[in-house]
């Protein structure tokens, strides 16, 4: 086994070395290999080693360098270095972080990790906490809670019945909500389509004079950095109007939340401490591997109303069980990795990340308009939406970027304007990432153009 871990070891630490000077988007002929690791299924056994070896030189060339300093897509982090190396050794703990009993250093580092992030996100000290695997169990599983606990304050137990004639609860999105954000609503059973979706402004923001009048049972759901934009809701104004109307209100911060961690940013996050719910993932601006996502509820007893679980074998003891607090019984040890960043970051070390993320997008996008091109938002974060023309001229640049391989920024359609979408998210990402993806970008639009 030691010789297997080593050499795993090993080939990972190189791939994390090779990053940096290899394309971020794999070769054709890369991904056209996985299909040798497409064989019957053996009757046999194969050595260990030999598996491994496979992996490493089918599978590693044919990945998406989304690990390296210049992925720009969508919107995802790298993993620091403590939170691989504490992954690594999770996995060897093999814990399952259902209960207490099962999972005692598991569970320690997910208390640890509550009481941190909360002081670190200016949260309620109180709340209670979920690690789910990415932003969309978080929504899900804090609207969950907002479901049952606005349903409980008008009598009506829908943990135990049901939604079969209860009052009808008034859900309020935003027009740019993350789709996750209705798809946890149609799970939930309240409707992907019957929600009421408030037309937002030239940033993506949902315009407070529009919110209708709102009645219990009501949750209203806010954005703390827009999935294009990055722009943030008018929290401030949103949140009285909602609190005024008795709902509960949920923040989407998925990768905005993170900006309560750093001084200069902090501004941004001005109302969004007020609600009840929030959900964000540690797998974007913490840069901790996938999948790792966090769910905050004000009151914990919401959250443990809405996602409790007992049976005669679960032993229930006094200390937090982490099972009460999710959706899954059995699931790995997120808390570690979240323990080993916030560790070895420290305060300081996350705000960094996040302000140079957006240098790196704010010189990027100065770049992009100082060569002519058209960026469509206010850049506020690290989310650049850029026109280079007609429709099919930026989606011919964002194939060609892709396909140089210096940088891999995505597409996007946001208010009807076609746009290269860039996210700069990983703790990798330098200036001279930034500066090196600009020229290259340049580079392409410019010849993609003539
Ligand atoms: C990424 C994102 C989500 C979904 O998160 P997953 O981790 O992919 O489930 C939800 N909302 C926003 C604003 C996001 O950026």
């Amino acid at each position: 086994m030691r010789e297997l871990l080593e050499d795993a070891a090993t080939r990972a630490i190189r791939y994390l070395e090779d990053l940096p000077g290899r394309s971020v988007a794999p070769t054709p002929e890369a991904v056209a290999r996985l299909g040798e690791l497409d064989i019957p299924l053996p009757d046999n056994p194969t050595d260990a080693r030999e598996v491994i070896r496979l992996l490493d030189e089918i599978g590693s060339p044919a990945t998406l360098a989304t690990a390296g300093p210049r992925f720009f897509g969508w919107v995802i982090g790298g993993s620091v270095p403590a939170a691989v190396a504490s992954n690594w050794l999770a996995t060897a703990w093999d814990q399952n972080t259902g209960l207490f009993a099962a999972a005692p250093t598991a569970t320690v580092l997910e208390e640890i990790a509550r009481k941190w992030l909360l002081e670190l996100l200016g949260l309620p000290t109180g709340s209670g906490i979920c690690f789910v695997t990415g932003a969309t169990m978080a929504n899900f599983t804090a609207l969950a809670s907002a479901r049952d606990a606005t349903l409980r304050k008008v009598g009506w137990d829908a943990a135990a019945r049901g939604l079969f004639g209860a009052p009808e609860i008034q859900v309020v999105v935003s027009a740019e909500a993350h789709p996750s954000v209705t798809k946890a609503l149609g799970m939930l059973g309240l409707g992907r389509e019957r929600i009421v979706r408030v037309p937002t402004d030239d940033q993506g923001r949902m315009r407070s004079a529009e919110v209708p009048e709102i009645c219990p049972p009501a949750i209203v759901c806010l954005q703390a950095g827009n999935l294009n934009t990055g722009a943030f809701d008018p929290a401030p104004e949103i949140v009285e109007l909602a609190k005024a109307g008795g709902a509960w209100v949920h923040v989407d911060g998925a990768f905005g939340l993170w900006t309560a961690a750093c001084p200069e940013l902090a501004h941004l996050m001005e109302g969004f401490e007020q609600a009840d719910s929030w959900a964000t993932d540690a797998h974007k601006w913490l840069n901790v591997p996938c999948d790792s996502g966090l769910g905050f509820v004000r009151d914990p007893e919401n959250l443990k109303a809405a996602m409790s679980v007992s049976a005669a074998y679960l032993p229930i003891g006094d200390h937090r069980e982490p099972s009460m607090y999710v959706p899954e019984l059995s699931r790995r040890a997120r808390g570690v990795d979240i323990y080993a960043a916030l560790r070895s970051l420290g305060r300081s070390g996350v705000a960094e990340i996040v302000r140079r993320d957006c240098v790196c997008g704010r010189r990027m996008a100065d770049g992009l308009r100082e060569a002519g091109y058209q960026v469509l938002n206010d850049v506020v974060l690290n989310q650049i939406l850029v026109s280079f023309g007609s429709v099919e001229e930026t989606r011919r640049v964002v194939e060609a970027v892709q396909r140089e391989g210096t940088c891999w920024c995505g597409g996007t359609v946001w208010q009807g304007k076609t746009a290269m979408r860039i996210s700069v998210c990983s703790w990798r990402t330098t200036e001279a990432d930034a500066e090196a993806s600009l020229q290259a970008i340049l580079k392409v639009a410019h010849s993609a153009s003539s």
